[in-house]
């Protein structure tokens, strides 16, 4: 019989297993576990290595341990502040010792009596006697062995880490006798070290020892990470291969006349980036390559050199963005810098004409809308801004050359596929997708690994860095009012942006004007000050902007709608309301609205009063010390994990179980590298079968197609 492969094991059905009835067949279903592949890789969420353990009698107030006891008594009663409290009495042979659990009054259920746990914590003395409060507690059951894992549980299933563990234990026996085909080629698992997998998947449920457990870990891992990496070179390479993109001439006049016209030089970074960009448009393959860049880094610029090289050639070119404000933002940008500069025609007599700049939004209505159509259609407009209206099926362009998406995390693949297919059918566009929130280099390697990736990691001379303050409570929030008075007297403007309620618009909405008024009656009487939402009309919203951006309006309150884009120098306070409301990045993106030119610019973020013992919110912390966006995003990794990265848009990459972006940087790296050397020798993976068929088991049909061809 041959070696068993994650196709073999994702037919085999957990009822198979000894001791799975129907009861806990719907357990184990309640946790997405259905067959032995769900069970094999339903990993131990923690292992308790009873070997560290220590004795009841050995614990110390103040040092972090772990014991392995058992409980004799659990009490439940109701404290002060109603606040429900959990004690109780645990021990081993040693000696007895109390825990103390509050506002989990679960733990009374969760702890009976004779039930063997181990507690991570610190003890200390309370009334002359030493107590754990709120320790890590892991459940053991009887396992027996140096190293117990611990399953993930809910309470929903009902079932239990032991039972898991000798499902587990079970399967890994019943695949042995055939044992597990292993994918990846000999030469590579030699090269970098990896244990074989079988003995990996072993190990990192059962491991004799932590050292087992933790190379077990990195060889799964590995697998995790080649297969994303796999298919995202492939699709590279797919897409590659199958389109043919316009060989764009660089280097002509028109770029030449953007750069005579700008009123600064470009920065090094801006002409290293639009260098790259000028070698990808002149290539015979379409450019797919992602633009990273910190708020304020001139990547405007960039984008429109990119897509004046396709006027230049006589195509078209089409800036795409997440929403109307920021679309108008941007077609106001790039009109300023493209103010001016004409197009050679050899159609005129003059042998130039005007450049046409278009903005097509869902806002564009009537005869408006019905011009830049036929615009488009017929090549005159050179240079189409918008959102998603752009890929809608009723857009016809006469000959799309480049596209940039700016994306913010708001565009998924299956969006830049649709604005690919603009092109004329036979030339795919050349797209350049720019993102203002920097996101670590592996991370990009994984969420953008289909993309080529430039950066621009230098700010336009200049600048004052901006000071960020952090305060809590409506006292200390008296301080950036004050600050915005003080701006405001000295000639300059002000953004206070309203609390971020992602449940709900309107809720947000009516949060706002709540803070609308109360500073227009209170903290900011007698100030130049409007509101600007998201729900309001456009033609008012974008009248409301327009006195701000000609300093008719000293404050303007606003929800996120002003995230991104908005581009006012003269605006040196920003004030965030219920700063810990946003993340990491949405407060460094804000935040860069300010300090757009030299005058010295402050960030206020305002928060509730702290409750006491709790300290600053961390992620509040990292903003005040740093205005670099590339380490806030290591930060931000490192705070919330990967997760929330990779949820965003970016299906089919939940495979990452074991693998972190944050921890495993290196093994990403290799993993991309063994990628790109498998598929650029046997680009269909025809003398890796066992690969490809790995990844069909995982990936889905719908995301990735091209696996699924043939
Ligand atoms: P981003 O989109 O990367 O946040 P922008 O393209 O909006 O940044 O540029 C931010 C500001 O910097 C704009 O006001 C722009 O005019 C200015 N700017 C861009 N490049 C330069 C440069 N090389 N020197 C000076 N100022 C620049
Ligand atoms: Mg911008």
């Amino acid at each position: 019989m041959s070696e068993l492969t994650l196709r073999d094991l994702a037919a085999i059905g957990v009822e198979r297993l000894k001791g799975v009835g129907d009861k806990k067949l719907a357990g184990l279903r309640e946790m997405g576990i259905e067959t032995v592949l769900d069970l094999l890789s339903f990993y131990p969420r923690r292992w308790v290595d009873r070997s560290q353990e220590c004795r009841v009698s050995d614990l110390r107030p103040g040092l972090e341990s772990l014991v392995l006891v058992t409980v004799r008594s659990v009490d439940k009663r109701i404290g002060r502040n109603r606040r429900p409290i959990v004690e109780a009495v645990v021990g081993d042979g040693s000696g007895r010792c109390h825990v103390v659990f509050f506002n989990q009054p679960w733990r009374e259920r969760q702890l009976r009596p004779e039930l063997q746990v181990a507690l991570w914590g610190k003890p200390e003395l309370y009334r002359g006697a030493l107590q754990l409060t709120n320790p890590v507690v892991d459940l053991i059951g009887d396992r027996t062995g140096r190293i117990v894992p611990i399953y993930p549980q809910s309470e929903k299933s009902g079932l239990n880490t032991w039972e898991i563990a000798g499902w587990v234990e079970d399967a890994l026996r019943k695949c042995e006798p055939r044992g597990l085909a292993d994918p990846v080629p000999t030469e590579v698992v030699a090269r970098l070290g990896l244990s074989p997998r079988a003995i990996a998947l072993h190990d990192i449920h059962l491991p004799e020892t932590i050292a087992d457990k933790e190379r077990a870990r990195r060889r799964l891992a590995f697998d995790e990470l080649l297969r994303v990496q796999t298919v995202l070179v492939m699709r590279k390479r797919t897409i590659e291969r199958e389109s043919r993109g316009i060989r764009h001439e660089v280097g002509g006049e028109l770029v030449g006349r953007l750069r005579a016209a700008l009123p600064y030089p470009l920065t090094d970074a801006q002409q290293r980036v639009i260098a790259e960009i000028e070698a990808d448009l002149a290539g015979p393959h379409p450019m797919h390559r992602l633009l990273q860049g910190d708020v304020g880094a001139g990547k405007t610029v960039v984008a429109v050199a990119a897509m004046l090289t396709a006027v230049q050639g006589g195509h078209q070119a089409a800036l795409m963005a997440p929403t109307e404000v920021l679309a108008e933002q941007h077609s106001a940008g790039v009109r300023a810098l493209l103010d001016g500069v004409t197009v050679p025609d050899p159609g005129n007599l003059f042998g130039d004409r005007p450049l046409r700049v278009e903005l097509l939004t869902n806002r564009v209505t009537g005869s408006d809308r019905r011009d830049v159509l036929a615009g488009l259609a017929d090549g005159t407009v050179d240079i189409a801004i918008g959102t998603h209206a752009l890929i809608q099926e009723t857009v016809a362009f006469h000959s799309l050359g480049v596209v940039v998406v700016d994306e913010q995390h708001r565009f998924g693949v299956e969006q830049r596929a649709a604005l690919r297919a603009k092109g004329d059918g036979q030339l795919v566009p050349d797209v350049l997708v720019m993102t203002a929130t920097p996101i670590p280099r592996t991370a990009a390697m994984t969420v953008y690994g289909d993309l080529d990736v430039s950066v621009l990691d230098e700010l336009p001379p200049g600048r004052t860095p901006i000071v960020t303050r952090i305060a809590e409570g409506p006292l200390l929030a008296q301080g950036a009012w004050a600050a915005v008075r003080d701006e405001v007297t000295a000639g300059r403007q002000a953004y206070v942006v309203c609390p971020l309620i992602e449940e709900s618009e309107k809720l947000e909405v009516a949060s706002a004007q709540e803070t609308y008024e109360r500073l227009v009656h209170d903290e900011l009487r007698d100030l130049r000050i409007a509101l600007l939402h998201g729900r309001m009309p456009s033609a008012e919203k974008e009248s409301v902007m327009s006195r701000f951006r000609a300093g008719d309006l000293d404050v303007l309150v606003a929800t996120t709608v002003i995230e991104v884009g908005v581009d006012v120098p003269n605006a040196t306070v920003m004030v965030i309301v219920d700063a810990d409301r946003f993340g990491i990045a949405q407060l460094h993106q804000l935040r860069g609205r300010v300090g757009r030119a030299g005058h010295q610019s402050q960030c206020w973020l305002l928060t509730g009063e702290a409750s006491e013992g709790a300290g600053v919110n961390p992620r509040l912390e990292a903003l005040r010390d740093s205005t670099d966006g590339f380490h806030l995003a290591e930060v931000d990794l490192e705070l919330r994990g990967e997760g929330t990265l990779m949820n965003t848009a970016q299906k089919g990459r939940n495979d990452l179980k074991l693998a972190s972006l944050r921890r495993d940087r290196e093994l990403v790296e290799q993993a991309r590298e063994v990628a790109f050397a498998l598929v650029d020798a046997d680009p269909l993976l025809d003398r890796s079968p066992l690969l490809l068929d790995e990844l069909r088991v995982v990936f889905d049909p719908q995301d990735e197609e091209f696996l699924f061809k043939s």
